[in-house]
Protein backbone atom coordinates (compact mmCIF):
# COMPACT_ATOMS: atom_id res chain seq x y z
CA UNK A 1 0.00 0.00 0.00
CA UNK A 2 1.36 3.66 -1.14
CA UNK A 3 1.99 5.56 2.46
CA UNK A 4 -0.70 8.32 3.26
CA UNK A 5 2.40 10.30 4.73
CA UNK A 6 5.76 11.46 2.75
CA UNK A 7 8.17 9.69 4.38
CA UNK A 8 11.66 11.39 5.78
CA UNK A 9 14.91 8.86 5.80
CA UNK A 10 18.14 9.88 7.83
CA UNK A 11 21.29 8.97 7.73
CA UNK A 12 23.25 10.32 9.85
CA UNK A 13 22.19 13.63 10.53
CA UNK A 14 21.11 14.32 6.44
CA UNK A 15 17.91 14.18 5.78
CA UNK A 16 16.50 12.16 2.24
CA UNK A 17 12.74 12.92 0.93
CA UNK A 18 11.66 9.53 -0.19
CA UNK A 19 9.63 9.38 -3.28
CA UNK A 20 5.68 8.41 -1.93
CA UNK A 21 4.90 6.83 -5.11
CA UNK A 22 7.28 4.74 -4.40
CA UNK A 23 7.05 4.04 -0.73
CA UNK A 24 4.91 1.45 0.89
CA UNK A 25 3.57 0.81 4.47
CA UNK A 26 3.56 -2.85 4.57
CA UNK A 27 0.45 -4.65 7.04
CA UNK A 28 -0.27 -8.14 8.16
CA UNK A 29 -1.40 -10.79 7.60
CA UNK A 30 1.91 -11.80 5.78
CA UNK A 31 2.46 -14.99 4.43
CA UNK A 32 5.52 -17.26 3.98
CA UNK A 33 7.19 -20.51 2.93
CA UNK A 34 7.03 -21.69 6.89
CA UNK A 35 10.51 -23.69 5.87
CA UNK A 36 12.22 -20.35 4.84
CA UNK A 37 10.95 -18.30 7.10
CA UNK A 38 11.97 -20.46 9.76
CA UNK A 39 15.83 -21.03 8.30
CA UNK A 40 16.12 -17.26 8.31
CA UNK A 41 14.43 -16.39 11.63
CA UNK A 42 17.14 -18.83 13.17
CA UNK A 43 19.88 -17.28 11.49
CA UNK A 44 18.80 -13.55 11.95
CA UNK A 45 20.48 -12.11 14.50
CA UNK A 46 19.62 -8.42 14.62
CA UNK A 47 15.62 -7.40 15.55
CA UNK A 48 13.51 -7.35 12.44
CA UNK A 49 10.16 -5.65 12.04
CA UNK A 50 8.42 -7.66 9.94
CA UNK A 51 8.40 -10.84 7.93
CA UNK A 52 9.05 -8.79 4.69
CA UNK A 53 11.67 -6.97 6.17
CA UNK A 54 13.56 -9.94 6.98
CA UNK A 55 13.66 -11.29 3.21
CA UNK A 56 13.97 -8.50 1.81
CA UNK A 57 17.64 -7.71 3.95
CA UNK A 58 18.17 -11.52 2.37
CA UNK A 59 17.86 -10.48 -1.19
CA UNK A 60 14.66 -12.39 -1.62
CA UNK A 61 11.63 -11.36 -3.92
CA UNK A 62 8.70 -10.17 -1.56
CA UNK A 63 5.39 -10.10 -3.55
CA UNK A 64 3.20 -7.51 -2.78
CA UNK A 65 -0.37 -7.21 -2.84
CA UNK A 66 -2.39 -3.91 -2.59
CA UNK A 67 -3.74 -3.21 1.10
CA UNK A 68 -6.18 -0.86 2.16
CA UNK A 69 -6.18 2.14 4.70
CA UNK A 70 -9.11 0.70 6.79
CA UNK A 71 -6.79 -2.73 7.81
CA UNK A 72 -5.25 -0.58 10.39
CA UNK A 73 -1.79 -2.52 11.91
CA UNK A 74 -1.64 -3.68 15.18
CA UNK A 75 1.55 -2.84 16.81
CA UNK A 76 1.43 -0.61 19.97
CA UNK A 77 -1.23 -0.83 22.68
CA UNK A 78 -3.22 2.37 21.26
CA UNK A 79 -3.25 0.99 18.13
CA UNK A 80 -6.35 -0.82 19.91
CA UNK A 81 -8.34 1.22 21.49
CA UNK A 82 -8.13 4.48 19.78
CA UNK A 83 -11.50 5.76 17.98
CA UNK A 84 -13.88 3.16 19.07
CA UNK A 85 -17.26 3.93 18.51
CA UNK A 86 -19.96 2.33 20.72
CA UNK A 87 -24.01 2.63 20.48
CA UNK A 88 -26.40 2.30 23.74
CA UNK A 89 -30.20 2.31 23.73
CA UNK A 90 -32.69 3.17 26.34
CA UNK A 91 -36.03 3.12 26.51
CA UNK A 92 -38.43 4.04 29.62
CA UNK A 93 -42.40 4.84 30.00
CA UNK A 94 -44.19 6.45 33.39
CA UNK A 95 -47.54 6.47 34.00
CA UNK A 96 -49.17 10.40 34.21
CA UNK A 97 -51.26 11.04 37.59
CA UNK A 98 -53.09 14.58 38.47
CA UNK A 99 -51.23 16.99 41.05
CA UNK A 100 -47.38 16.21 40.21
CA UNK A 101 -45.34 18.56 38.51
CA UNK A 102 -44.03 16.59 34.70
CA UNK A 103 -40.44 17.02 33.97
CA UNK A 104 -38.65 16.19 30.35
CA UNK A 105 -35.35 16.04 29.86
CA UNK A 106 -35.16 18.45 32.83
CA UNK A 107 -37.60 20.99 31.81
CA UNK A 108 -40.54 21.81 33.79
CA UNK A 109 -43.76 21.41 31.35
CA UNK A 110 -46.64 22.43 32.05
CA UNK A 111 -49.69 20.03 32.43
CA UNK A 112 -52.38 18.39 33.78
CA UNK A 113 -50.85 15.85 35.07
CA UNK A 114 -46.59 14.21 35.99
CA UNK A 115 -45.06 11.18 35.64
CA UNK A 116 -45.82 8.74 38.55
CA UNK A 117 -42.32 7.26 39.68
CA UNK A 118 -39.74 6.71 42.79
CA UNK A 119 -37.93 9.95 41.38
CA UNK A 120 -39.55 12.69 39.27
CA UNK A 121 -40.10 10.27 36.32
CA UNK A 122 -38.57 11.95 33.40
CA UNK A 123 -38.81 9.77 30.88
CA UNK A 124 -35.96 11.16 28.52
CA UNK A 125 -33.20 11.43 31.52
CA UNK A 126 -33.75 8.28 32.41
CA UNK A 127 -33.91 6.44 28.66
CA UNK A 128 -30.73 8.87 28.08
CA UNK A 129 -29.57 7.66 31.23
CA UNK A 130 -29.90 3.61 29.84
CA UNK A 131 -28.63 4.30 26.02
CA UNK A 132 -25.27 6.14 28.15
CA UNK A 133 -24.45 3.08 30.31
CA UNK A 134 -25.61 0.71 27.75
CA UNK A 135 -22.83 2.16 25.16
CA UNK A 136 -20.62 1.90 27.90
CA UNK A 137 -21.33 -1.08 28.96
CA UNK A 138 -22.17 -0.83 32.42
CA UNK A 139 -25.55 -2.63 33.00
CA UNK A 140 -28.91 0.10 34.10
CA UNK A 141 -30.48 2.92 35.77
CA UNK A 142 -31.92 -0.02 37.91
CA UNK A 143 -28.55 -1.49 38.95
CA UNK A 144 -27.26 1.84 39.69
CA UNK A 145 -30.53 3.45 41.73
CA UNK A 146 -32.16 0.55 43.30
CA UNK A 147 -35.26 2.11 43.30
CA UNK A 148 -35.98 0.05 46.80
CA UNK A 149 -33.59 2.55 48.43
CA UNK A 150 -35.09 5.39 50.42
CA UNK A 151 -32.47 7.71 49.75
CA UNK A 152 -33.27 7.65 46.02
CA UNK A 153 -37.15 8.76 46.92
CA UNK A 154 -38.71 11.67 44.83
CA UNK A 155 -34.74 12.05 43.51
CA UNK A 156 -35.01 14.43 40.30
CA UNK A 157 -33.51 12.91 37.36
CA UNK A 158 -30.28 15.86 37.04
CA UNK A 159 -29.32 14.28 40.07
CA UNK A 160 -29.17 10.81 38.62
CA UNK A 161 -27.06 11.57 35.12
CA UNK A 162 -24.57 13.57 37.16
CA UNK A 163 -22.59 10.23 38.38
CA UNK A 164 -23.33 8.72 34.61
CA UNK A 165 -21.92 11.56 33.16
CA UNK A 166 -18.79 11.37 35.68
CA UNK A 167 -18.29 7.57 34.66
CA UNK A 168 -18.08 9.01 31.00
CA UNK A 169 -15.54 11.30 31.08
CA UNK A 170 -13.61 9.01 34.38
CA UNK A 171 -13.46 6.45 31.37
CA UNK A 172 -12.42 9.05 28.75
CA UNK A 173 -15.76 8.74 26.68
CA UNK A 174 -17.67 11.68 24.65
CA UNK A 175 -20.76 11.36 23.28
CA UNK A 176 -21.09 12.01 19.41
CA UNK A 177 -24.92 12.20 19.33
CA UNK A 178 -28.25 11.39 21.38
CA UNK A 179 -31.53 11.11 19.39
CA UNK A 180 -34.73 10.74 21.27
CA UNK A 181 -37.76 9.65 20.63
CA UNK A 182 -40.72 11.24 23.01
CA UNK A 183 -44.00 9.08 22.11
CA UNK A 184 -46.96 11.14 23.92
CA UNK A 185 -49.94 12.31 22.64
CA UNK A 186 -49.89 15.40 24.29
CA UNK A 187 -47.67 18.00 25.47
CA UNK A 188 -46.87 18.78 22.11
CA UNK A 189 -43.17 18.54 21.46
CA UNK A 190 -42.95 20.82 18.85
CA UNK A 191 -43.95 23.50 21.11
CA UNK A 192 -41.05 22.32 23.95
CA UNK A 193 -38.79 21.16 21.79
CA UNK A 194 -36.06 24.03 21.73
CA UNK A 195 -36.04 23.70 25.53
CA UNK A 196 -35.87 20.57 26.05
CA UNK A 197 -32.38 20.34 24.26
CA UNK A 198 -31.24 23.24 25.63
CA UNK A 199 -32.08 21.97 29.42
CA UNK A 200 -30.42 18.74 27.71
CA UNK A 201 -27.49 20.55 26.44
CA UNK A 202 -26.31 21.79 29.46
CA UNK A 203 -27.26 18.13 31.39
CA UNK A 204 -24.65 16.67 29.37
CA UNK A 205 -22.15 18.88 28.75
CA UNK A 206 -22.66 18.68 25.44
CA UNK A 207 -23.50 21.25 22.15
CA UNK A 208 -27.05 21.49 21.56
CA UNK A 209 -26.26 20.28 17.72
CA UNK A 210 -25.83 16.93 18.92
CA UNK A 211 -29.01 16.12 20.71
CA UNK A 212 -32.38 15.73 18.25
CA UNK A 213 -35.51 15.20 19.68
CA UNK A 214 -38.50 13.63 18.21
CA UNK A 215 -41.88 13.69 18.62
CA UNK A 216 -44.67 10.72 18.06
CA UNK A 217 -47.72 10.25 18.85
CA UNK A 218 -49.79 6.64 18.65
CA UNK A 219 -53.23 7.55 16.97
CA UNK A 220 -54.94 7.80 20.49
CA UNK A 221 -54.36 4.10 20.95
CA UNK A 222 -53.79 2.54 24.75
CA UNK A 223 -52.40 4.36 27.81
CA UNK A 224 -50.27 6.72 25.88
CA UNK A 225 -52.99 7.92 23.29
CA UNK A 226 -55.18 8.31 26.25
CA UNK A 227 -52.83 10.70 28.16
CA UNK A 228 -52.24 8.22 31.04
CA UNK A 229 -48.56 7.45 30.17
CA UNK A 230 -45.60 8.62 28.26
CA UNK A 231 -42.81 6.74 26.77
CA UNK A 232 -39.44 7.75 25.62
CA UNK A 233 -36.86 5.84 23.51
CA UNK A 234 -32.99 6.93 22.94
CA UNK A 235 -29.93 5.94 21.09
CA UNK A 236 -26.60 7.48 21.14
CA UNK A 237 -23.24 7.08 20.42
CA UNK A 238 -20.02 7.37 22.18
CA UNK A 239 -16.23 7.32 21.12
CA UNK A 240 -13.29 6.83 23.49
ZN1 LIG B 1 -38.05 6.06 34.55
Amino acid sequence: MNTKDSIKYKVKKQLFNLNRDRSFSTQTPQAFRFNDLYHLSIKQKAKIQDEATLFIENNLKVKFIKGENSNSKITYKEDINTNKTFVGIGFDIHRLIKGKKLYLGGLNVPFHSGLKGHSDGDVIIHSIIDALLGAMRKKDIGTLFPDNKKKFRNIRSPKMLKPVIEMMSKNEFYINNVDINLICEQPKVSKYRDKIIKSLSKLLNIDISLINLKGKTVEKLGLIGKEKAIACEVICSISR
